[in-house]
């Protein structure tokens, strides 16, 4: 029985959302080719994680637990999926898009011949029974649709956000998998430091409110965070924003920034760059507040409202608190 295997992200002890959404792509593969659906974990620990897993789709589980994969990796990570990719040899492997997964599943593709495909926003099983993903090209501008060819495993990682995860019940068979790691002197994490959140991940928000170049400076971030929290929504902000030092790197949202795709997202004093757009042109619905009428995001856009940002953002966020 051929297997489809996906990756169990976990943060902080809890499974994050993009395994569950991960566990959806698979469901609908399974839907074409029958496959068994299995999450993997590789790390140090993975907890009674089991039921939730099952809970999303997983019929097995395969557990690959080692002390020195506490500390994310590359390498040993590379080394652990790979060993036991080679020994039940799965037909597709599939996992969020993280910097994680970004940085070394090209090292497990390398390793295990497979062939390997970034950021999908879906995906699908064609005539020939070979994995079919669609990505965004161009900035944005395009979609394209890439078939694996004569690989095996198909590797490809999934759009945060990209899939709904499937609720239902089971239970998975655990399947404990160890593997030898060579020691690696090449990499040492020195420390590990958690970031307090004030507010959502952008690249797990289900609402995003970002700032641009005409909120003029950083104090007047307060109204997009105040927009932000009324809604529960992550802040976000522009390179230029970023640039200017307004706000942390870590906010930006573009080609060089995060990739997000939330349900709403508010972008604020933002012209619709290509480079901004690219990261987050597949958001659901986009709302766009510009005094320029002819600023290109409201080409881009689902509602647009055009007029002086620094009125409509308080009058907005109180009729908000108004409903409660
Ligand atoms: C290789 C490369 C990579 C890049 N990567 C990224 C990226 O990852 N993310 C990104 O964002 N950019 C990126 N850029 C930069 C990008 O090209 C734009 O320069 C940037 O997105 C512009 O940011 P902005 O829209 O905030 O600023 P601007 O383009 O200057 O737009 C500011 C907007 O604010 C409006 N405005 C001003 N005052 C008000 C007001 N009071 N009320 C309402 N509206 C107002 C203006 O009408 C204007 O439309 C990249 C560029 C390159 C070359």
């Amino acid at each position: 029985m051929s297997e489809i295997w996906v990756l169990v992200d976990k943060a902080q002890d809890v499974v994050r959302n993009v395994t569950y959404e991960g566990l959806a792509a698979a469901l609908k593969l399974k839907e074409k080719n029958g496959a068994t659906v299995c999450a993997i974990y590789v790390g140090d620990n993975a907890g009674a994680i089991e039921a939730d897993l099952g809970k999303y789709g997983a019929e097995k589980f395969y557990k690959v637990e080692n002390p020195a994969l506490s500390d994310f990796n590359p390498s040993l990570y590379a080394t652990a999926l790979s060993e036991v990719i080679k020994k039940h040899n799965p037909d597709i492997v599939i996992g969020g898009n993280t910097l994680k997964n970004q940085d070394y599943l090209p090292r497990v593709a390398s390793r295990t011949s497979a062939g390997l495909s970034l950021d999908s926003i879906d995906v699908d099983i064609n005539s020939s029974s070979a994995l079919e993903i669609k990505k965004y090209k161009y900035s944005g501008k395009s979609i394209a649709t890439i078939a694996f060819h004569d690989v095996k495993p198909m590797i490809a990682t999934v759009r945060l956000n990209a899939f709904k995860p499937i609720e239902g019940s089971g239970s998975p068979e655990v399947i404990a998998e160890s593997v030898e790691l060579p020691a690696d002197e090449n990499y040492k994490v020195v420390e590990t430091k958690i970031i307090p959140k004030e507010r959502p991940e952008l690249t797990e928000a289900d609402k995003i409110v970002s700032g641009g170049r005409g909120m003029a400076n950083g104090e007047n971030f307060q109204i997009v965070y105040d927009l932000a929290d009324s809604i529960g929504a992550g802040a976000g902000a522009s390179r230029a924003a970023v640039d200017s030092g307004w706000v942390p790197y870590e906010m930006q949202v573009g080609q060089t920034g995060k990739v997000v795709s939330p349900n709403l997202y508010v972008a604020v004093g933002i012209s619709g760059s290509v480079q901004h757009y690219a990261g987050m042109g597949s958001s659901k619905v986009i709302v766009a507040i510009n005094k320029d009428p002819d600023a290109p995001i409201f080409q881009k856009c689902d509602y647009g409202i055009c007029g002086d940002l620094f009125d409509i953002l308080p009058a907005l966020t109180d009729e908000i608190k108004k409903l409660g």
